[in-house]
């Protein structure tokens, strides 16, 4: 189905016209329609398949849709590397260029004093990676997770059944939809691609 089919709202269309983003990828046409439910989901998918946008678009939406009166930090995706994060943020920024969602970049590297005055203003979204986003919470008074309400921590491992290497990494898919299980109301919807 397409994206419209999908009842994507029309800012976010509207970002995905202009991103050329005509047809879902196959995995956002198997995640994003259940994401959009509020369900958990564990998914894995190759590099390149559009994941991305797959995770980002239901986060988007809700955010649109269940919108806050106080600028808060609702939404935390941490990854594993500064590359990634910079790549992510920037999918995200032409994602929501057409909604007052914002989203600041927490992530080695890049100026601290810039990052802190950013968080400061309490962004919806936050992308980061694990030590810095340590480094501002343990520096940063005014910047915390009391108000998060989404989780992305999907690609700080790199599975042992992802091609990661099982002996540094033993973590896999059923471990992620165990622990998952664990802290929600539901059982993760598990998809693979
Ligand atoms: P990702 O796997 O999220 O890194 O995305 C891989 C590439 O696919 C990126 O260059 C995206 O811009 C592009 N992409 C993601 N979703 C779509 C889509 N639905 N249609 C066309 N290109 C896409």
């Amino acid at each position: 189905s397409s994206f419209s089919d999908m009842n994507i709202s029309r800012p976010l269309m509207k970002a995905l016209g202009l991103l050329n983003f005509e047809q879902p990828t196959p995995i956002q046409s198997a995640t994003i329609p259940i994401a959009l439910l509020g369900r958990d989901i564990c998914a894995c998918a190759v590099t390149g398949s559009g994941k991305t946008a797959a995770f980002m678009l239901p986060i988007l939406e809700r955010l649109l849709y269940k919108p806050k009166e106080t600028s808060v930090t609702r939404v935390l995706v941490v990854v594993p590397t500064r590359e990634l994060a910079v790549q992510v943020h920037a999918v995200a920024k032409q994602l929501a260029n057409y909604t007052n969602i914002q989203i600041t970049l927490a992530a080695g590297g890049l100026d601290l004093k810039a990052q802190e005055a950013a968080l400061r203003l309490g962004p919806d979204i936050v992308i980061a990676t694990p030590g810095r986003l340590i480094d501002h919470l343990h520096n940063s008074p005014s910047f915390n997770l009391n108000s998060v309400e989404i989780l992305d921590v999907g690609r700080v491992f790199r599975r042992a059944d992802e091609g990661g290497n099982p002996t540094l990494c033993p973590y896999t898919t059923d471990h992620a939809v165990k622990d998952l299980a664990a802290v929600s109301l539901d059982k993760p919807v598990k998809v693979f691609i």
